[in-house]
């Protein structure tokens, strides 16, 4: 009656148990803390105006502009002929015309 395999069982129960909780303990925050990072700057999805805008190259860039629309600061897709589409409403506005 030694036990000898019932406890070297037991120890080796007790160290993955052991080494899962510490796994568990190490990589929760870290974990966590890539999740708030990814929900903290989730990527704006384009209006259809915006997307479309940039499929046929008629966007020439992006830039924040005032939304009538949404009363706000918003990106906007800039037209080769200056006028804007908002990124967020699709709000589209004629621009500076220079
Ligand atoms: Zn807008």
């Amino acid at each position: 009656m030694s036990g000898g395999p019932y406890v070297i069982g037991v120890a080796v129960l007790v160290c993955s148990a052991g080494l899962v909780s510490a796994a568990a303990y190490l990589m929760g925050p870290a974990v966590e803390a890539w999740r708030r990072a990814h929900r903290a700057a989730p990527a704006p999805a384009a209006s259809p105006d915006v997307v479309a805008l940039i499929a046929n190259g008629q966007a020439e860039r992006l830039d924040f502009y005032h939304c009538p629309g949404e009363q706000r600061r918003r990106p906007h897709a800039v037209s080769v002929d200056g006028s804007r589409t908002c990124w967020h409403c699709g709000h589209h506005s004629s621009g500076d015309q220079t």
